[in-house]
């Protein structure tokens, strides 16, 4: 699994600290392999193990894939503490990095899910374990939590991250920063899904045309109702990503399905919305529409004791050589989300600097990753 650098191999001269990181992009882990999203688990808990940290492996309902908790907590020592929260699975399928490959053009190191997360996590329990091998204990104990289906809506983990957050005194994200900034995420919109199935009736679309109700033409009417709703003023969007219906041209279509995300920048909107989403009514008497809106993930707001950490943050940022700003909330959402909302004060985006999440073009700037790396030694002793 390891990459043997050849002497034309740029990667060969990234620093010895960043070695490992190139095993963590070729164990590949997207979300739907839960194989190799515990093989993934099990390599940073290797990582972790050669630190003198303890992990443990936590099965999650519904998913073979592990969680990964990493501690540093002393036995009996029950204080609420620091909660890092990463993933490791990543949007890429099987095979991303042999046909795409590594590429370190300049200052980037490109590669599958390493800005989106995996060099985030790997600085943070880089940091960790620096300070446990150096034996100098943290003045709260530190908890990492590692989930493995966070990009596809934490469906299995969600429970777990808000019974630790619950827990803990403070929650520090590895999202990547915003791009361009290195900006850290303080606030982020909260995420719904709407389903909507029209029924309507099948017939002979030549011979009884008549007796047909085109669950496609009811849809098209509950379409342009549903992106109506988008507000961009009030940082409201509502977008159809997904239409399915009929079975072929010459039947009046009985069927037709839509799935549409939605964000919202606070709770009451996203009410608001949804209360819009379910009060939808058919156009033609004649169709039904059977509907699911909820949300997901809850909004991020920053609460006056986030604002406070985000203060201590920067401090820390500072003595390590860089300017730590927060960026204006974003569409995005992550387990920061869930943490907040579970009333943790909660810094997101303190991964590493660079762009393209989700994208072939992700990478990280390389020359951002010490100073980081000092930060993050800094904020895990400091935070008290
Ligand atoms: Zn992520």
């Amino acid at each position: 699994m390891t990459l043997t650098p050849s002497p034309a191999d740029p990667l060969s001269t990234l620093d010895p600290w960043l070695h490992e990181l190139q095993d963590w992009i070729a164990c590949e882990s997207p979300s739907a392999d839960t194989a190799a999203v515990t093989r993934m688990m099990e390599l940073a808990a290797r990582r972790a193990q050669a630190k003198g940290l303890r992990t443990e492996s936590i099965q999650l309902a519904g998913t073979p894939a592990p969680a990964l908790l990493v501690s540093n907590r002393a036995a009996g020592d029950d204080r609420a503490g620091i909660l890092i929260i990463g993933h490791l699975d990543t949007v890429h399928p099987a095979g991303t990095l042999a046909r795409n490959g590594w590429r370190c053009v300049d200052d980037r190191l490109y590669g599958p899910g390493i800005y989106d997360m995996k060099a985030g996590v790997y600085l943070a329990l880089e940091a960790l374990g620096e300070l446990q091998a150096a034996g100098g204990r943290t003045a709260l104990p530190v908890d990492m939590l590692l989930v493995p289906d966070e990009e596809i809506g934490s469906i299995h983990s969600r429970t777990l991250t808000e019974d630790w957050a619950r827990r803990s005194r403070y929650g520090l994200v590895c999202e990547p920063a915003r791009a361009r900034t290195g900006y850290c995420v303080t606030a982020r919109k909260g995420t719904g899904m709407l389903r909507v199935v029209a029924h309507g009736r099948p017939s002979h679309a030549g011979v009884q045309h008549d007796k047909g109700r085109s669950a496609i033409r009811e849809m098209a009417h509950q379409v342009l109702a549903i992106e109506a709703m988008t507000d961009y003023a009030q940082g409201v969007t509502v977008s159809v990503g997904l239409i399915e219906g009929g079975t072929t041209r010459n039947v009046v279509p009985a069927r037709c399905e839509i799935f549409a995300d939605f964000r919202v920048p606070d709770q009451a909107r996203g009410d608001a919305l949804l209360a819009r989403m379910r009060a939808l009514s058919p156009r033609d008497a004649d169709v039904t529409l059977e509907m699911t809106a909820e949300m997901n993930r809850p909004p991020m707001e920053p609460s006056d004791a986030t604002l406070a950490l985000l203060a201590r943050a920067q401090a820390c940022a500072s003595q390590a050589g860089w300017t730590l700003g927060a960026a204006p909330m974003t569409g995005g959402g992550s387990d920061a989300n869930f943490a907040a909302a579970a009333g943790l004060a909660t810094l997101d985006g303190l991964g590493p600097d660079g762009d393209g999440a989700h994208t072939l073009d992700e990478y990280i700037l390389v020359s951002t990753l010490a100073q980081r790396l000092a930060f993050w030694r800094l904020l895990l002793q400091s935070l008290d």
